[in-house]
């Protein structure tokens, strides 16, 4: 695999259930040579994150750190099949990074149609960088429509490391992740890995995506995590902080 320059969604102690500070975080990325690293926390609707005033305060954290450039933003939740987030615009513009996402705690779901409408409202919502793991299963999507709609928008469906250990039962993670990729290849949308790591040791961690990768013989052009200058260009994100 080609070295890994950007991981955009990972949590530090601030989310409630991750072990790692942020200067930890940044340390180990820059140790592992990253050029990029995303600090993205839950959103409020997730039990024992950080209160709405850690998203206000980021701009106290230097966006340079260890010679790699830190993206402060949040992974917020998607709640229902309107495509309503728990975070509003008045943080959302105070983001570096915006990832949104399905969590199963805080999602009122309803048919596969009904899911993938609001979904796609989400992936066409301009503030709204990357899906996190559309394909870990908790609900029922259109994968063809989204990765369709993620072209246009210039919007990156990740797929997630984290979602295929086997200690979280998503079962369908692994299907439903190759499926996204095949699609991404067939449609040449581009894609990202995420780690989600929720400590240090588990930064730019793919491990268990690399099979899926071969598998569907996935080009590396694709894949953002390679390239800093066409995923800050691609996504609308400052190179500086
Ligand atoms: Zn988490
Ligand atoms: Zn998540």
């Amino acid at each position: 695999m080609r070295k890994v320059l950007i991981d955009a969604h990972t949590h530090t102690v601030a989310s409630g259930h991750a072990y790692s500070s942020l200067q930890e975080m940044a340390q180990a990325a820059a140790d592992k040579g990253l050029q990029v690293l995303g600090i993205t926390e839950h959103g409020p609707s997730i039990q024992g994150t950080c209160p709405l005033v850690y998203f206000k305060n980021m701009h106290v954290v230097p966006r340079q750190m260890y010679g790699i450039r830190i993206l402060m933003g949040c992974e917020i939740n998607i709640l229902d099949t309107k495509g309503t987030l728990d975070l509003n615009d008045e943080y959302l513009n105070r983001l570096d990074i915006a990832i949104a996402g399905i969590h199963d705690v805080c999602w009122q779901g309803g048919t596969k149609e009904e899911n993938t409408e609001g979904m796609i409202k989400v992936i066409r919502n301009p503030k709204i960088h990357i899906i996190s793991h559309p394909g870990d299963g908790s609900a029922e999507l259109d994968f063809e429509a989204m990765v369709l709609a993620a072209k246009e928008a210039h919007t990156l469906l990740e797929i997630n490391n984290h979602s295929l250990a086997p200690l979280r039962d998503k079962p369908m993670a692994k299907a439903n992740n190759l499926e996204l990729l095949k699609l991404c290849k067939k449609y040449e949308v581009p894609t990202i890995l995420g780690s989600d790591a929720h400590v240090s040791f588990q930064i730019a961690d793919y491990d268990r995506l690399l099979p899926l990768l071969a598998e569907t013989d996935f080009p590396d052009e694709l894949i953002m995590n390679f390239w800093p200058d066409r995923f800050f260009d691609y996504l609308g994100i400052r190179r500086e902080g």
